[in-house]
C-alpha cells in the first residue's frame, strides 16, 4: 500500500514548529508495512488543503493529514476536506458529549465555551476515530473509488495515540493478511569507534541475512541498527532477533542495549541486581548524570542523591576533597576525581561513588588541560577505576559525553563480559 502524508498549519512552514508529526507517522506506518511515497506540508489555508489532499489522492488514493482539527478558526481541515468530498458537515451528539466530559474531569466550571461545538461538526458519512487523549476526535472519509482521507490532530501526543488506539488497526485491516513490512532493530554500543566496528562484526559488516545494517554514531556511542525490508511481520521479527543476537556477539563487551534504552536504566538494572547503592559527585556535568539516572522510574531504590561540586569550596566541604590536592593537582586531574568519589560514597553511606571534573569549555581551557579535558572515576566499594581524556564536541557535548562515560565505567565494572 501507498500512502502520503500531508501536515497542516502555518507555524510548521514558518520553521517554528518542526515537524515531528510527519516522521514518526512514517516510522509507524513503514513497521506495519505502508510506504509513504510523497510528504507535503500547507498552511492554514482551505484552499491549498483541498487541492494538497486532492493531489494525493490522484496519485496514491490514500492520505493522512494532521494538524488543523481545533477549536478555533484557522482549524480548517474538516471543513476545507469535506468540501473536496462534497459532504456537509453535521453535529456528532456522542462527540459533543466525551467533549462535555473531558471538560469536567479536567475541573473546568460550567461547560464547554462554543468553539469546542466546531470539534463536534463532522463530515456526512466519516468515521468518527475517538480521542481518549484530547478533544479533536480523528475522522475518516472514504469515497465511493475507495480513496480515502484519515485526519488526526496536530498536538503530537493526540496524534500518536489516536494512530496507535484507532487508525493502526484500521489501516492493517486494509492491507490485509498478506502485508510486508519494513522494520528495525537497533543494538546500541559505546566506549568503541565506529570505525573499529568492521573489524570486529567481520563478514557481517555491511549487513546479516540480507538485512541491512547502519551505523549511526552519536554522543551516546554507536548504534547498530539492522532493517528488514519487504517481509511478512513474524518473520522480519525472527529475522531481525536472530541477526541481532549474532551482532551483539561479535561487538561483544561494548553492547549495552537493544532498542531504545538509556545507558542508565542498564547501570540501574546491574546497580539493583547486586542490590548496591549509588551516589554521585558532580563538577563539570552539573547534575546532567543524577538527571540521567533520575529519568528512569523506579530509580529511587538504587541512587542515594549526589552533590553538584562545581566551586571547589563544595568540593572540601560537602566531599572532604584535599585543599593540597586542589592546589597541587588542579581541580581537573585524577586525584580530585578519586576524591570526589570516595567522599560521596562515604558521606553517603552508598557502595558505589562517582565523581566527575572537567574543563566543558568554551572557557577555561589550558595547554595542559584543554577543553574537552574530563576525569572520572568510579569507586566501588573501594575498589577505583579511573578515566582521564580528552571529549571531543561543543559544552553540551562534552557534558554528555562525560556522563556517558562515567556509566559506562559502572556498566562494564559490574556487569560486561570482558
Ligand atoms: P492543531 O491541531 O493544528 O491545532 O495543532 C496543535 C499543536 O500541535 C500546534 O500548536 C503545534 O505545536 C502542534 N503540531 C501541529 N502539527 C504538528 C506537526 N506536524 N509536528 C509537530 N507538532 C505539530
Ligand atoms: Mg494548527
Amino acid at each position: 500500500m501507498q500512502l502520503e502524508l500531508l501536515t497542516i498549519g502555518d507555524e510548521l512552514l514558518l520553521g517554528l514548529t518542526v515537524d515531528t508529526n510527519a516522521a514518526w507517522l512514517a516510522r509507524e506506518l513503514a513497521t506495519d508495512g505502508v510506504s509513504v511515497v510523497q510528504r507535503a506540508t500547507v498552511g492554514d489555508d482551505a484552499t491549498r488543503i483541498a487541492a494538497a489532499v486532492r493531489d494525493a489522492l490522484d496519485r496514491t488514493g490514500a492520505v493522512i493529514t494532521t494538524g488543523g482539527l481545533g477549536p478555533t478558526a484557522d482549524d480548517l481541515t474538516k471543513p476545507s476536506i469535506a468540501a473536496f468530498f462534497g459532504q456537509r458537515m453535521e453535529f456528532h451528539a456522542e462527540t459533543w458529549d466525551r467533549i462535555c466530559q473531558r471538560w469536567r474531569e479536567r475541573g473546568r466550571p460550567g461547560d464547554p465555551p462554543e468553539a469546542n461545538r466546531q470539534q463536534a461538526l463532522i463530515p456526512v458519512g466519516a468515521q468518527v476515530l475517538p480521542n481518549g487523549h484530547g478533544t479533536a476526535p480523528g475522522l475518516l472519509l472514504e469515497d465511493a473509488a475507495g480513496r480515502w482521507v484519515a485526519m488526526l490532530p496536530g498536538v503530537p501526543r493526540e496524534m500518536r495515540g489516536l494512530y496507535e488506539d484507532e487508525l493502526r488497526r484500521r489501516v492493517r485491516q486494509r492491507l490485509g493478511e498478506a502485508r510486508s513490512v519494513i522494520r528495525s532493530r537497533t543494538v546500541r554500543a559505546t566506549g568503541v569507534a565506529e570505525s573499529q566496528l568492521p573489524e570486529l562484526l567481520g563478514d557481517i559488516a555491511q549487513g546479516v541475512d540480507g538485512m541491512s545494517l547502519a551505523y549511526l554514531p552519536g554522543v551516546e556511542g554507536v548504534d547498530l541498527r539492522l532493517t528488514v525490508r519487504g517481509a511478512a511481520p513474524d518473520v522480519a521479527d525472527a529475522r531481525l532477533a536472530a541477526g541481532a543476537a549474532i551482532v551483539v556477539a561479535r561487538v561483544g563487551k561494548y553492547v549495552y542495549a537493544e532498542g531504545h534504552i538509556d545507558l542508565a536504566e542498564v547501570v540501574l538494572a546491574a546497580c539493583r541486581a547486586r542490590a548496591l547503592r549509588l551516589a554521585v559527585a558532580e563538577s563539570c556535568t552539573g547534575g546532567l548524570l543524577g538527571a540521567r539516572l533520575t529519568d528512569v522510574p523506579g530509580a529511587s531504590d538504587v541512587l542515594l542523591g549526589g552533590v553538584i561540586a562545581y566551586d571547589n569550596d563544595v568540593k572540601r566541604a560537602q566531599l572532604g576533597v584535599a585543599a593540597e590536592t586542589l592546589a597541587g593537582d588542579g581541580a581537573v586531574s585524577e586525584q580530585v576525581a578519586r576524591e570526589m568519589a570516595a567522599g560521596v560514597r562515604t558521606r553517603f553511606a552508598a557502595d558505589i561513588g562517582v565523581g566527575i571534573t572537567g574543563v566543558a569549555g568554551p572557557g577555561g581551557g589550558t595547554a595542559e588541560k584543554p577543553v574537552g579535558t574530563v576525569w572520572i572515576a568510579v569507586d566501588i566499594l573501594g575498589d577505583v577505576r579511573t578515566y582521564g581524556g580528552r571529549l571531543i564536541g561543543d559544552r553540551a557535548e562534552v557534558r554528555f559525553r562525560a556522563s556517558q562515560v562515567a556509566l559506562d565505567m559502572m556498566r562494564r565494572a559490574l556487569v560486561a563480559p570482558e
